[in-house]
């Protein structure tokens, strides 16, 4: 059940998405430009966060996500270090989808 908040959210989503169907928008930080494409089955905000979380080579999330791929990889290797790698690769699995602390940095990985 949605909260009378959470309906006008989606509604003024929608606005914005409706209001830029038929606009170009530009990526601030690296100028590429999307649109407009009345086929396209998502809003030109949803391509154009796409971009910054998983394309912008400008972005400031970029050297972020980068870094955070860096610091995981650096994890696994400390969490496994002394294991056999078959014991290594199970251990590492159940730790990173498991500990708390884990958690937010995977979350920020997958850019949602
Ligand atoms: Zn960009």
């Amino acid at each position: 059940m949605q909260t009378k908040s959470e309906k006008e959210i989606l509604r003024l989503r929608q606005w914005i998405a409706d209001l830029q169907s038929g606009m170009y928008i530009n990526c601030v930080y690296c100028g590429h430009r999307y649109g407009p494409d009345p086929g396209t089955p998502v809003a030109m905000a949803d391509i154009l966060t796409e971009h910054i979380f998983h394309g912008c080579p400008e972005h400031p999330a970029t050297k972020l996500r980068a870094a955070l791929v860096l610091a995981v990889e650096l994890i696994r290797q400390w969490h496994c270090m002394g294991m056999a790698k078959e014991c290594s690769k199970v251990a590492w699995e159940l730790y990173r989808d498991n500990a708390p602390e884990m958690r937010p940095i995977l979350e920020a990985l997958d850019g949602n």
